[in-house]
């Protein structure tokens, strides 16, 4: 069964509802931003190469009224929790991991000049955390826009990637790219962004009205191979570079991949960055002249690469695309995401989305014991204009 999604309206009464309940004060400002999807161009984002990611129409939202002065207290309804933060200790990661998220923004906006007053706030959130939609840089961007809307003063959306960007990575800790941050900031709605890691820049590739359906299902499973596993493959990666003599992976012509067939790890991991690289542009190519077929052979033939020239799959998720691509209406699937677990993306036939669906996930069920979480996604808008909107 596809799970409900409530509007964008909805999560923002919820939050604005929660922080009245938490502060006693009617809510004075809101902030919103959607998850993500990453259509194809998997661990290309540190080879320097191109990514295809979208906006989903699952939202962070948050609301806040003013809170005690030198504390910010933060009820998450997805943690089922409260944190709170005291202002002279901005700069010390929280207890609460969660809390980081927010923290490092509001300590990156500090350090540009953009002081935090006491404040009480509340999230609530349709993106479910941890699955791979991204949900770490919905947070940070609802954070940022909700500490511009209460502080009035604004930064430029390229400095609100960056500080949400180093929010992640200084105070969460977690070693990410540039992707998430971009897309949940940039995105239009409708639209795919072609996002070159090189430069960071983003071009905008329209759907179009016929494009078919995109699901997403959850393995439920995040194995703990992932974190070293990602180490592994970003070294593995700067090896096959140096032993070509070229700066990165982007550089690499296919033809020059023969000269690795002496050091299997490098080949193969150079072999599916490069020919990840070509999937991507040729996706965008399918999706302008609406070649729906196309585009799912790219979008299988790159979990087959992920699967077997990067090896940064596992059963679960194999199980997903092989019984998804059997179905009727299916275009094609791959893993989304570091691998090792997290999601599945489909696309599907509209009309066919449902029944999909529902035999992927039976089948699932009958096999590991539990039926996964399917989700509907469609291209939306990025936290700038919806927050503009607000
Ligand atoms: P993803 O970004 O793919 O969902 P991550 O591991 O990068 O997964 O980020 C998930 C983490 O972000 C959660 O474990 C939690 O710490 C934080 N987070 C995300 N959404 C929320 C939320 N609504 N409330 C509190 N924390 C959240
Ligand atoms: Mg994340």
């Amino acid at each position: 069964m596809i799970e409900p999604n409530p509007s964008l309206a909805s999560l923002i009464d919820s939050a604005s509802a929660a922080v009245a309940e938490l502060s006693g004060r009617a809510a004075r400002w809101r902030a919103a931003a959607p998850g993500r999807v990453n259509l194809i161009g998997e661990h290309t984002d540190y080879n320097h190469g191109w990514v295809l990611p979208m906006a989903i129409d699952r939202y962070t939202a948050m609301a806040a009224a003013p809170g005690v002065p030198g504390q910010i207290r933060v009820r998450s309804l997805a943690m089922a929790e409260e944190s709170s933060l005291s202002l002279d200790q901005l700069h010390t990661p929280h207890g609460d991991a969660w809390m980081r998220y927010v923290q490092g923004v509001v300590a990156q906006y500090d350090r540009r000049g953009v002081h935090c007053p006491g404040l009480d706030a509340a999230v609530v959130s349709s993106v479910p955390p941890g699955g791979g939609l991204s949900s770490s840089a919905a947070l940070e961007l609802a954070t940022a826009h909700l500490l511009e809307a209460v502080t009035e003063q604004a930064l430029t959306p390229a400095e609100r990637i960056q500080a949400s960007v180093q929010a992640e990575r200084e105070m969460a800790g977690v070693p990410c790219g540039i992707m998430d941050q971009t897309v949940v900031e940039l995105a239009e709605s409708g639209q795919v962004l072609l996002l070159d890691c090189a430069d960071q820049t983003a071009h905008s590739v329209p759907l179009g009205s016929q494009a078919p359906a995109l699901l997403v299902i959850d393995t439920g499973v995040s194995h703990s191979l992932a974190e070293g596993a990602y180490a592994q493959r970003r070294a593995e990666c700067e090896q096959a570079s140096a032993l070509l003599g070229v700066k990165t992976l982007r550089d690499v012509r296919p033809e020059q991949l023969a000269r690795l067939k002496g050091e299997m790890a490098a080949h193969r991991r150079a072999t599916h960055v490069v020919s990840e690289n070509e999937r991507v542009r040729d996706a965008v190519t399918a999706i302008e002249q609406g070649h729906w077929d196309r585009l799912g052979a790219l979008m299988t033939g790159s979990h087959r690469s992920l699967r077997d020239d990067y090896e940064v799959s596992c059963g679960e998720l194999d199980l997903l695309v092989d019984l998804a691509t059997a179905e009727t209406g299916v275009y094609g699937a791959r893993m989304t995401g570091g691998g090792f677990g997290g999601c599945v993306i489909v696309l599907v036939e509209t009309d066919q989305l449902e029944a999909a669906a529902d035999r992927i996930s039976g089948q699932y069920d009958d096999r590991m014991g539990w039926a996964p979480g399917c989700y509907r996604v469609q291209s939306g808008a990025g936290a700038r204009e919806i927050c503009a909107a607000l």
